[in-house]
């Protein structure tokens, strides 16, 4: 992500793109899925006094203009990531690496599953849960396949 870019795009709405705000896309600027604590400890590097606090209030900010978003899944911690473009997710269970795919197909069906239960102002996203291909490999060579 072009932090000149996200700059020029803030001008136009209310925000800003202020310290703590670049310093959390720098964070996240290498693609990853990274914890709050993960993204504190990167920001902590450039801006040492920066809070946990701080960290949540700039990422739900971030959130609302839609540069970051949010993945939980089955109750684990949240993960953030610096992307604007709508995608799934394919997770492992085995070490949590988590990949963005695309779905063709899911938006049409979420809009239509919503429209027939009355629902507007809808979101969604898919999660596939697996073993990746490493993790895969792994549990053959234990004999556990
Ligand atoms: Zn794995
Ligand atoms: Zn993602």
């Amino acid at each position: 992500m072009d932090l000149k870019t996200v700059d020029a795009g803030l001008l136009q709405s209310r925000y800003r793109l202020t310290k703590q705000r670049a310093a959390v896309l720098r964070a996240l600027g290498d693609g990853g899925h990274l914890s709050a604590e993960t993204i504190l400890e990167k920001v902590r590097t450039e801006l040492p006094a920066v809070s946990l606090g701080t960290i949540y209030r700039t990422l739900d900010i971030l959130r609302a203009i839609g540069l970051v978003q949010i993945f939980s899944f089955g109750g684990s911690a949240a993960r953030y990531e610096a992307a604007l473009d709508k995608h799934h997710h394919l997770l492992c269970t085995n070490c949590r690496t988590l990949e963005n795919v695309q779905a063709d197909g899911v938006a049409e069906i979420a809009a239509q599953i919503a429209a027939t239960k009355g629902f507007s102002d809808v979101d969604y996203g898919l999660t596939i849960v697996g073993r990746c291909t490493k993790c895969a490999g792994k549990a053959g060579q234990n004999g556990a396949n």
